[in-house]
This record gives C-alpha cells, structure tokens and sequence, in this order.
C-alpha cells in the first residue's frame, strides 16, 4: 500500500485499552454492574423497530428534555455519542494548531489524544501529593496560548473530587477567554456536599463547559450517549465539528426512558457508594493508601507494583485497569465480585511481605491466566 497516514498520529500513545477474559470479573471499565432497568431495555426496543429511519440530527427531544430538567436553555446544550466524543468536538471547536490545552496528570487519557489529533499543544500538570488537581499549579500553567482546561471532576482514574471554594477560586482566576470543561462523567456517585454541581457554577460562569454521561450511573455505557452543557457560541460550533447523526436513534431513546427511571439510577448509585466505602475500608485495612474517591472506582498508587499487582488479580479471574508504575484502578463491581477482589488484594499484601503461598483458588473463583 502506498498510502501513508498522518506521520504524527505515529507519536500518539495508544489508547489504555481494558484487557477482556472470558468469565472474568470485569472491574476496569467503570460501569455499573447491572443492566440497565428493564423499560429502557424496552424504549430502544421499540427504536429498533423505526431502525430504518434517521435519528434526529441534534437529538432535539432528548437536548429538550435536559434542558427542561435542568433548568437550560436549549442552545446552551448538546448531546453527543458518549461524552467522550464532546470531548473530541470541544477541543476541535476551540482550538486550532499550536492552541494550548491544559489538564491535570493523571487524567482522562482522552483529553491528551484528542489534543494532539487536533494539532493543538497538551500542557500538563501533576496531580498533587493527595492525588488531586493542583490548581494554583495549573493557573500558573496557563500561557497566551491556553484555550482549553479540562478540570475532571472527580477525577479518573484517582477518583478524587475538587471542592466548590477552589473551583470558584479557580474560575475567578482564569482569564475568561479560556474554555474550562468540567467533566462529570461520575457525578452521581458524588456524596462529599462540598464538590459542587458544575451546571449551576455554568449559570454564572460564561467560559465554562460541563460534560455529563448515561454511560456510567445510568447504565448504558454500551448504547453511547452524553451531553453538555455550554455556552452558546461553543454549543453551535460543537454542531458544526459533530458528526452528523452520531447519537443513534436507540441511544436517544434509551436516554429519554432511562430519564424517566431517576429512582432507579439513585439506588443503583447508593449501591456503588456503600460497596465503595467497604472496599475502600477493608484495602486501607490491608495496608494499600487509597485516596477518598468520590467516583465509582478506586485508586491503588501501587508505583512499581502496578503489574504484578494486577497480574495476580488476572491470575485470579479479576480484571483491574493498570497504569503502568504509577497505579490501579478498580471500577466497585458487585459485593460477591468486590469480595474476590478484596480477597486477592489481601492475599498480594500478605505474599508481598512473606513471599508466595500455594496457588489456590480465592472464593471459588478459579486461578486462570488471562
Ligand atoms: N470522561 C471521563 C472522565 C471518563 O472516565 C469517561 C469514560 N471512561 C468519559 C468521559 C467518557 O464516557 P462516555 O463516552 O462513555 O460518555
């Protein structure tokens, strides 16, 4: 072949892309662990049925329907295929080659790779001791050339949240020419009152751009679709970089009805933060220094332990998402799968300090290698 690609995507990291086992526990992905409810199971049955026809192009019911449960106005809102693709379409609304974006590290490994697609510059800043946005860090980041900060809140993959009086510190001191997106993708999970609601902090702030998801609370990783809410000059450009007809015809309705399911969605979320704190509870009993998480995953800062932390969780038929030499991540899955996580987390403490036992089985769960 002769063609050649763009000789810059060649620099561009791939995706961390989560291992797959067949029978695994999947606990590196953050999504829920149970179906969606069965009537939105329903509504994209019967979208199925009208398969034939487009979708809306900017999903006009579903952009109403936020809007009027928000308290938006429609032209401050869009929805996307996923709130990852919003990602994408921000930055290629805003910014053009050389343009800065700034965002914590580590973040959401999106931000950087749709930065350098768009042939913009990613500026990036560590996270602070706590594993949290350094935010005086990040002003002082900020260069003629910033035109995006993406702030993740909470954090993936440390799960750690900014509380309400930063953030407006921070939004104070950030030149407004400056698009701030805030991404709540787990914003359901959060139970600290202190981390604020990014839609009403964009009532006041003009700059500001929030990214929300059905994928994680709601249940519908697999059937695509997000939304943000944003200022009205940054919602029309995001029609014009979007893909026309990108959020399909199931995924709108699946989001309509999933709307209609609030209750559903908050006892699922009540759910995940109980198991949450048990594993959060039970791994610091064990010794690993797991940060507070607001989110539906937690963070194990296990540095050059990593792979071999997360190997023997694979050899265990338990997948976690590994940051190579700086951490795990582990999405809250079920109480029975959260046990055989914990129970290998415990059993790789103890090896850790005694050297290997025997390799047998952790609550009937089968060593398997992955
Ligand atoms: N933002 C953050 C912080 C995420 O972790 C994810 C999913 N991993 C997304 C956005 C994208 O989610 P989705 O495209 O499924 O809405």
């Amino acid at each position: 072949m002769s063609v050649t690609p763009r000789a810059d995507l060649a620099a561009i990291p791939d995706y961390n892309t989560p291992g797959q086992a067949p029978g695994a526990i999947v606990l590196n992905s953050n999504e829920v662990p149970q179906p969606p409810p069965p009537p939105v199971v329903e509504a994209m049955a019967r979208a199925a049925a009208e398969g034939h026809r487009y979708p809306e192009w900017f999903s006009d019911t579903l952009v109403s329907r936020l809007s009027a449960d928000l308290a938006v106005p429609g032209e401050r809102m869009a929805v996307g295929c996923g709130s990852v693709s919003l990602c994408r379409d921000l930055i290629q609304a805003v910014c053009g080659p050389g343009d800065e974006v700034l965002f914590a590290w580590r973040s959401f490994d999106a931000y950087s790779v749709f930065t350098r697609v768009a042939e913009a510059r990613a500026r990036t800043v560590p996270l602070d001791a706590e594993h949290r946005h350094d935010l005086t860090a990040m002003l002082d980041a900020v260069t003629p050339a910033t035109r995006v900060v993406f702030l993740c809140n909470p954090n993936n993959p440390t799960g750690t949240a900014l509380g309400e009086p930063a953030l407006r510190e921070f939004l104070r001191r950030l030149p407004d020419r400056i698009l701030v997106v805030l991404d709540e993708a787990y914003r359901e999970f959060v139970t600290d009152p202190a981390v604020p609601d990014g839609v009403e902090l964009a009532r006041e702030h003009g700059n500001l751009a929030v990214l929300r998801t059905f994928s994680k609370a709601y249940g519908l990783a697999g059937v695509r679709v997000g939304y943000c809410v944003a200022p009205p000059a940054v919602v029309s450009a995001l029609h014009k970089v979007s893909v026309p007809f990108a959020v399909s015809r199931l995924a709108q309705a699946a989001a309509l009805a999933a709307l209609d399911h609030a209750e559903d969605v908050r006892e699922r979320c009540a759910a995940v933060v109980r198991e949450r704190e048990r594993l959060r509870e039970h791994l610091l009993r064990d010794g690993y220094p797991v940060p507070p998480s607001q989110a539906n995953f937690l963070w194990l800062p296990l540095a050059h332990r990593t792979s071999g932390f997360t190997d023997f969780c694979a050899r265990h038929g338990i997948l976690v998402r590994a940051f190579p030499d700086e951490g795990v991540r582990v999405t809250v899955g079920l109480p029975q799968e959260n046990d055989a996580f914990l129970n290998a987390a415990s059993r790789f403490a103890s090896e850790s300090r005694t050297g290997p036992g025997p390799d047998r089985p952790l609550n009937g769960h089968d060593l398997r290698a992955t």
